[in-house]
């Protein structure tokens, strides 16, 4: 299962992709415009994006060049819907950072298969994946964090740190580098709300023992170890 952001304006088409997928067992959220699509893009953090090339407020493929600028977008999946005769386009396609293009009109079986590839290329974004460290099982399918048979309830953000502290033991993250890597591109955010959610997540650990995974280093920033700091 993967969210899917859908974006195009021929509605007919849209609520049949949308629906299509969404019987396949995948969440969908669709867009008829890019300024809608932006917002949504923001929002909902999809898996996949399935993008149409010729939209009313400006062209699908304008837009993704915007999107690879953003460090948090470089990975997201992106496949072109394009229309037919558009044939040197799609080199223009691939080239502004789509993974895979389809022709219209293209098979529903074609298409669920050029997503099951950009899902499984991507990071194994379908494999469940599990970091078991430190005494904490973390599993990001399901978004869940247990200490032996204990659920450790998390913020969203608190879920993302821990999962990459845990995804890189005994490293040292400056403020800066955890907000690049954690929050991603954007730029409003100050050094201090990295300290205020490693609080949270050192609370959140509290109860079970396990905050001391989280350690301050001085004069650097923070890491997750399993030693005793
Ligand atoms: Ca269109």
């Amino acid at each position: 299962m993967a969210h899917i952001l859908i974006v195009e304006d021929e509605a007919d088409l849209r609520d049949m992709l949308s629906e299509s997928l969404e019987q396949a067992g995948h969440d969908t959220l669709t867009a008829g415009t890019i300024g809608e699509a932006r917002l949504k893009l923001e929002d909902s953090s999809p898996d996949l994006l399935l993008l149409d090339w010729m939209l009313p407020d400006a062209s699908g493929l304008q837009w993704l060049r915007q999107i690879r600028r953003i460090k948090k977008f470089l990975d997201l999946p992106v496949i072109m819907l394009t229309a037919r005769g558009e044939v040197s386009d799609r080199v223009a396609g691939l080239d502004s950072g789509a993974d895979d293009y389809l022709i219209k009109p293209f098979s529903l079986k074609e298409l669920q298969a050029r997503i099951r590839t950009q899902l499984r290329k991507h990071n194994g974004g379908l494999q469940p994946e599990r970091i078991e460290l430190g005494g904490l099982a973390l599993e990001t399918d399901t978004q869940r964090v247990l200490a032996g048979t204990h659920e450790i309830r998390l913020g969203p953000t608190e879920f993302r740190l821990l999962k990459h502290f845990m995804g890189h033991p005994e490293r040292v993250f400056t403020r800066g580098q955890l907000l690049d890597d954690v929050w991603g591109h954007q730029v409003f955010i100050e050094e201090r709300t990295v300290d205020v959610h490693i609080r949270r997540l050192r609370k959140a650990l509290e109860p079970s023992g396990r905050a001391g995974l989280v350690q301050t280093v001085r004069g650097a920033g923070y890491r997750f170890s399993t030693r005793k700091s």
